[in-house]
């Protein structure tokens, strides 16, 4: 492990709404949950309940075979009473298929399978299922099913917990290992026994202190270490993390498996105790509201599918209007209004008062970007490059490389969105390559029609010219038959005169 732990770029940003204590407050059970089929990655996952069925809090109610997928429980125990299209928590106010359930309040379980605490004798595959059939994804954000990412880390050697929660003022991450750190280590410990590595770290920033004592006291397993690394945005992206703790870079283009390095975030690694241990599959997380709409910023442990405004009304906002986000300051995206759901990957929601951004004015090409770039790129030069759709000449400097971490503006004195120009450029280079693709194979398939019907044509003249050949030949054979029969019979009649004649 190098000495100096950390990486190149980033900026420091302290927490902006700092709080005096950091605790989980549990929230009530909502009124009614809104439960989006269609997660993050995979297919949209299929309703197994229709309207009016009554359903048990942890039960399965849609389901999928897709293996990038998961099913989808209720968070609460009550009646389904809708199937239909609503708004879910995304940038664009889209709107997709989600199953709405009125709570009895009663929050009635189903029971569920799972090992209990003696996990460690239950087979690895055993364990994946109950991972998957609980329907846990990465909980950090990135929303991908935990199953898929486990199985294919059997031959990891190091397994990584990602405990740094770096966003500003993000700190459900922070109260999850401060509160449930036996959870936390437990969930390791089932992770080292999937994945068969030989150690785990858990990496926490050193801002964290009481979360990285809580776990200390735990962790009475040799193979898993606790470290700090330097409070830095982004020490929690994935790549930067393992350069940071191991000191190896993982290529562009590259994956951790590939190098034997799995990572999970710290959130998942208790969802994955709770859902082999304790058999509860994902009805519920831990969410940061905090901005500065919010009088009492605070962490709460919520049922999925209930809506932003129902937490948000836990931590005092004022009565001013509100733009409100989902995920960090940094990486979050921007939500219509409070009405939608939180989801899995709602780690934070970002209540601001309403405010005019400043306008973006022109480069003057002061270099500070390319200062804080952790993953060594040179905004600077990619912004003209993006400005102008020039995306080739991007792609040539890195920019499929960018983790739209958005360090670049935040240090912009031109208050440039530059994370946003880069985004664009990834989408237009992306639909470049495939319409450039698609012409491609339409000017192939045009290319092999002309080939294939002038091989026709070549084929058929060969064959007529054959066929005329062959009826010119049997044409002069019959002919020569012909004469040798007509010889033959005039040398009979010839001869039979002969004999009459005599
Ligand atoms: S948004 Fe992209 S270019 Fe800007 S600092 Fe982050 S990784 Fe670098
Ligand atoms: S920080 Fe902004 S103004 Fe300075 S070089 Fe980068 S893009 Fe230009």
């Amino acid at each position: 492990m190098p000495n100096q732990l950390g990486f190149d770029g980033g900026v420091v940003i302290p927490n902006p709404y700092p709080v005096e204590k950091v605790e989980i407050i549990q929230a009530p059970l909502p009124n009614q949950v809104v439960l989006p089929l269609q997660q993050r990655v995979g297919d949209q996952a299929i309703p197994c309940v229709k309207v009016g069925d009554r359903v048990l809090t942890g039960q399965e109610i849609a389901t999928t075979k897709d293996s990038f997928c998961v099913p989808v429980h209720a968070s609460v125990s009550g009646t389904v009473i809708a199937i239909n299209e609503q708004v879910i928590p995304h940038k664009s106010g889209i709107k997709s298929t989600c199953i709405t359930i009125e709570s009895d309040g009663k929050d009635e379980w189903v029971k569920n399978p799972g090992c209990g605490p003696d996990f460690l004798h239950c087979d690895t595959s055993t364990m994946i299922e109950y991972i998957r059939i609980s329907g846990i994804v990465g909980l950090g954000g990135a929303g991908f099913p935990t199953h898929t990412k486990v199985a294919r880390a059997q031959d990891c050697h190091t397994l990584i917990i990602n405990g740094t929660e770096c966003e500003p003022g993000v700190m459900c991450d922070d109260a999850l290992m401060q509160y449930y750190p036996r959870e936390v280590i437990r969930g390791v410990e089932i992770l080292l026994h999937i994945c068969g590595a030989s150690r785990a770290i858990i990496a926490v920033e050193n801002d964290k202190q009481e979360a990285f004592n809580s776990l200390l006291m735990y962790n009475h397993n040799e193979r898993i270490s606790i470290v700090h690394i330097p409070t830095k945005y982004t020490s929690g992206a994935e790549k930067l993390l393992i350069k940071a703790l191991l000191g190896v870079e993982v290529p562009s283009g590259g994956f951790a498996p590939d190098l034997g390095v799995v990572c999970q975030n710290v959130a998942t690694t208790k969802a994955i105790f709770d859902a082999v241990v304790e058999s509860k599959p994902l009805v519920s997380r831990i969410v940061t509201v905090t901005g500065s709409g919010v009088e009492k910023p605070n962490n709460f442990e919520v049922r999925l599918g209930s809506s932003f405004d129902h937490v948000i009304a836990m931590s005092q906002p004022n009565k001013r209007s509100h733009d409100i986000r989902m995920g960090g300051m940094m990486m979050g995206v921007d939500v219509k209004d409070g009405k939608v759901p939180i989801c899995k990957i709602t780690n934070g929601i970002f209540v601001n008062d309403q405010s005019k951004k400043p306008a973006a004015q022109e480069c003057i090409r002061c270099g500070a970007c390319n200062q804080v770039c952790p993953v060594s790129l040179l905004p600077q030069q990619l912004y003209w490059y993006a400005k102008s759709e020039n995306t080739d000449k991007a792609m040539d400097y890195n920019l499929a490389d960018c983790i739209e971490c958005r360090c670049c503006d935040y240090v912009c004195p031109s208050h440039i969105p530059l994370a946003e120009y880069f985004s664009f450029a990834k989408a237009l280079h992306r639909k470049t390559t495939d319409d450039q693709y698609r012409t491609d194979i339409a000017r192939e398939r045009f290319e092999f029609r002309e080939y294939r019907l002038e091989r026709n044509k070549q084929e058929r003249t060969e064959m007529m010219a054959a066929k005329k050949e062959e009826l010119k030949k049997k044409m002069a054979n019959d002919k020569a038959q012909k004469n040798k029969v007509a010889a033959a019979m005039a040398r009979v009649k010839k001869s039979k005169k002969a004999s009459d004649d005599a």
